[in-house]
């Protein structure tokens, strides 16, 4: 009872620590014989799997259908594209660092008959991945858990919801935000549920990662440190070069910037929650960047919603070291797919703790790497979720940091900026 008690009174993130780090001990003191835990293992992958096509429905709908028609005028196209313009460069930057870095090369995890499914020989060519967007048949695409075209119709959804919610006619527009409360109200049933599978978390990574390493042994800790360098390198240079070069062309000063955001990007970096750390980010833009509440008002929810740069460029990191622990090697029309669904999944994220994890399914899914049970995927996956709040710091640090360098950007643009705030 006591040892219940411990465990759910406990902080979370040190139990999946721990549940490392005694997975690692275990796996390598214990070796083969550890193999009777997968199951344990299993369960955890297979009750991930379950949440997220109705984490990416909902959260999809809710995030598209908040933008205001109205914002999406000047201010708020030009803030949507600058913010879809620094997530691609973001996603390749993660795919360049992991290309450079080559986290998880040359692992051998141990094989499966369920993987060769996901030989990337069978992926589709590019131009067909884009038709393949489209979807023929929506329900058909959830229920398969087809990605690409379920986010497809989910965006479109929320779009024409976010339009009909401002309808003239009260029978429409009723209509609309009852529908919009019902996926609000699910996404946070869904998020809930996540909370719950997390509790499971330390349980489960501990069983995979211990089967790891009684197959890979000590050498398996490299490639982890190597994907958290990768991650954090393309990080800072997607800070201090992107972001810094952006807002020297539209004539900020990039040194000011970083003195005056330091509040808000050592709150994400703690809280790990872009959208808990608003307060913090308003209160930097309007008090100390001097920007108008017009433009914050809205650019700075927008970005926390669907602005994730930091979490792009650890998709890219991470699904490049997946596909390099498992022995399969990206092509380049795959690594394309991937610039789309991370933009895509980085739009889906939620500011909140770990979501970041829950969407790298989603890219890994686009590209044929399914995360089952007994596959190499999802030990590679279980790897990633081992260490992923170390990840999730600086990527909220870096998603906090691009809604206001953008903000900045689009303020200094429509002279909305009190510029003797900037001496
Ligand atoms: N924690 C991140 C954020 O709030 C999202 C993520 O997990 O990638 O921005």
């Amino acid at each position: 009872m006591k040892i219940l008690r411990w465990y759910f009174n406990s902080n979370l993130l040190m139990r999946i620590m721990l549940g490392l780090i005694l997975g690692v001990v275990c796996g390598i003191v214990v070796g083969p014989p550890v193999a009777v835990i997968t199951p344990l293992g299993s369960i955890f992958v297979r009750a991930l799997k379950m949440i997220v096509m109705p984490v990416v429905v909902c959260t999809l709908v809710i995030g598209a259908a908040s933008v205001h028609p109205k914002n999406l005028g000047k201010v708020g196209g030009k803030a949507l594209l600058i913010y879809l313009v620094t997530t691609v460069i973001a996603v390749a930057l993660g795919l360049l660092c992991g290309n450079l870095l080559k986290p998880g090369f040359g692992m051998q995890l141990p094989a499966s008959a369920a993987d060769v499914a996901a030989n990337p020989a069978a992926a589709p060519s590019l131009v067909e991945t884009i038709m393949n967007i489209v979807p023929t048949n929506p329900f058909a695409a959830l229920s398969t858990g087809n990605m690409l075209p379920t986010i497809f119709f989910c965006i479109l959804f929320g779009i024409a919801l976010s339009h009909l919610r401002e309808s003239d006619d009260p029978r429409k527009s009723n209509a609309a935000q009852t529908i919009f409360n019902v996926f609000d109200g699910a996404a946070e049933v869904m998020y809930m549920i996540v909370n719950w599978i997390l509790q499971y978390a330390p349980i489960g990574v501990f069983a995979l990662i211990a089967v790891v390493f009684a197959e890979q042994g000590p050498e398996a800790l490299g490639p982890l440190g190597m994907t958290t360098l990768a991650v954090y390198f393309a990080m800072l240079v997607h800070i201090f070069l992107t972001y810094g070069l952006m807002l020297t062309i539209f004539g900020v000063n990039p040194v000011k910037f970083f003195q005056k955001a330091k509040p808000a990007m050592l709150t994400a970096f703690v809280t790990r929650s872009s959208g808990g750390t608003l307060p913090v980010s308003m209160e930097v833009a309007d008090l100390d960047m001097g920007i108008a509440k017009g433009v914050y008002s809205f650019s700075l929810p927008l970005g926390a919603t669907i602005n994730m740069d930091g979490t792009a460029i650890y998709q890219g990191v991470c699904v490049l070291f997946i596909s390099f622990a498992i022995g399969n090697h990206l092509t380049i029309a795959q690594q394309l797919t991937v610039i789309t669904t991370a933009l895509l999944a980085s739009i889906g994220t939620a500011g909140v703790p770990g979501a970041g994890v829950i969407m790298l399914m989603l890219v890994l899914n686009s590209i044929g790497l399914k995360v089952e049970p007994g596959t190499k995927t999802a030990l590679a996956y279980a790897m990633i979720l081992g260490i992923d709040a170390i990840l999730d710091m600086g990527r909220t640090a870096t998603n906090v940091t691009g809604d206001l360098a953008v903000t900045c950007v689009v303020a200094k643009s429509e002279r909305q900026m009190d510029l003797s705030k900037w001496k």
